[in-house]
């Protein structure tokens, strides 16, 4: 099949690569020159694990191209995925301008039946405005289809290769046998494609990620429970993860959830429900929780040194809003970066992927060093944000030596508490009793 991904970033460039993997002929388009010259050169402008191989296979082999002239890409395009940034307003509510502003362009360009398959997450009746927006533009026969994306960064190739589900929105018997086809080498161990209605697929996309922040958020809570009334949280997570009815997932108690998706999608699902004047209370408490635990350990270090941080050198593992990714879009060491410096403190940070994107921002104060013990030569405390698994079992005497203190901040709970008294650290994470050398 012919197929075109306009917009592609993390989801567009996973999206077009998978889909020319199964046989497709994959066109995408974006409309930054440096990132499609990038990808024409060979060389894929995020981290994504394993994409790489399948990337270079697909291209050498012509089935993936890429574009920044919107007409050239979408030509002979049996479908055309929407793979566009819908993020937030100063409200909150998502900002369609990227949407719409494709959905008009592609109007006058449309030649015989195409499905226009929008993957953006995008409140509940976008769907219908992106079909009103190109029928104003075309006569030529089109359907526009909801599939959210669910691929998680990180194990985006795995995700997007072997999903959980598929969620297909359309009433068009037509459009929903053409996607069944383009999904069927995916689901052939038998993960169901879910075909529903527009707005019920555009909604189950903010369900899935609101109450996945829900869940983490209540973590958070109880964590901050367990500290005042002397439990454990890592216990009450195993006591509590293997009932079935819960799960084992989702439940780590940390430093709150960042990224491009989970802060902009409750974000955004609070917004429409006040739209319909709906009070969503839950996802009013879980912005709130969240946003206090993101500097929960910013504001224990600065009562930690007396509330004077002037001078203090803060090392920082894990830049990352989460592992296996180089995003840091929302990422809570963002907002740690900010409260610390903002009190006088230098930090020394490490991230295995994302130094570079944390080096563009320029930010005053910060050094990126080049591995997770260069940042502790004299620091006075090491705050830890992100769990790679380069973290867990590092040489703590090598740590100890080069730290002018053994102080650790862990907002992922890596160490045992014993280890911890052992090598005579200092040692507060979450949820759990803080160890004191
Ligand atoms: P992104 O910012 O990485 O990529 C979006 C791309 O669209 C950019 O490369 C941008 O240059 C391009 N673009 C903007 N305007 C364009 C235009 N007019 N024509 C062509 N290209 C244009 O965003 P993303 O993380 O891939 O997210 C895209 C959508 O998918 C969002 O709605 C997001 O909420 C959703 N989503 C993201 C994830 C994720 O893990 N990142 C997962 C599921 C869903």
């Amino acid at each position: 099949m012919k197929i075109s991904v306009i917009g592609t970033g993390y989801v567009g460039l996973v999206t077009g690569t998978c889909l020319a993997e199964t046989g497709n002929h994959v066109s995408c388009i974006d409309i930054d020159h440096n990132k499609i010259d990038s990808l024409k050169n060979g060389k894929i402008p995020i981290y994504e694990p394993g994409l790489d191989v399948l990337f270079e296979r697909n291209k050498r082999e012509r089935r993936l191209e890429f574009t920044t002239d919107l007409k050239e890409g979408i030509k002979d395009a049996k479908v055309i995925f929407l793979a566009l940034p819908t993020p937030p307003n100063d409200d909150g509510s998502a900002d369609l301008k990227y949407v719409l502003k494709v959905a008009g362009d592609l109007g006058p360009l449309l030649k015989g039946y195409t499905i226009v398959v929008n993957k953006s997450t995008v409140p509940v009746g976008t769907t219908e405005m992106v079909r009103n927006t190109i029928a104003e533009r075309t006569k030529a026969k089109f359907d526009v289809v909801s599939n959210p994306e669910f691929l998680r960064e990180g194990v985006a190739v795995e995700d997007f290769m072997k999903p959980d589900r598929v969620v297909v929105g359309s009433s068009s018997e037509k459009a929903r046998n053409i996607m069944q086809e383009l999904y069927a080498p995916l689901v052939r161990q038998g993960n169901p494609i879910l075909f529903m209605d527009e707005k019920s697929a555009e909604m189950t996309k903010y369900a899935a990620n609101s109450f996945l922040a829900t869940k983490i958020t209540f973590m958070n809570e109880i964590a901050n429970l367990c500290e005042l009334l002397g439990a454990d949280v890592d216990m009450v997570r195993r006591g509590i993860g293997t009932d079935n009815r819960i799960g084992k997932r989702f439940l780590f108690a940390g430093i709150g959830y960042g990224g491009s998706c989970f802060p902009k999608d409750v974000q955004a699902l609070f917004n429409a429900a006040s739209g319909v004047n709906y009070d969503f209370r839950i996802l009013r408490s879980v912005m709130e929780v969240n946003e206090r635990q993101k500097i929960k350990l910013a504001n224990r270090i600065r009562e930690y040194f007396n509330q004077d941080l002037e001078g203090k050198t803060i090392a920082i593992w894990g830049l990352a809003f989460k592992p296996y990714t180089d995003d840091i879009r929302e990422a809570p060491s963002l907002a740690n970066i900010l409260e610390l410096t903002k009190e006088g403190a230098f930090i020394r940070a490490y991230d295995p992927e994302a130094g570079e994107n944390i080096k563009d921002l320029k930010l005053e104060k910060v050094v990126i060093c080049d591995d997770e013990y260069e940042t502790l030569k004299n620091a006075d405390a090491l705050l830890i944000v992100t769990e790679w698994p380069v973290f867990r079992t590092p040489d703590f005497d090598l740590m100890g030596r080069l730290m002018k203190q053994r102080v650790i901040f862990d907002g992922r709970n890596l160490y045992e508490l014993n280890t911890m008294r052992k090598y005579g650290f200092i040692y507060i994470s979450i949820g759990r009793k803080e160890i004191h050398g």
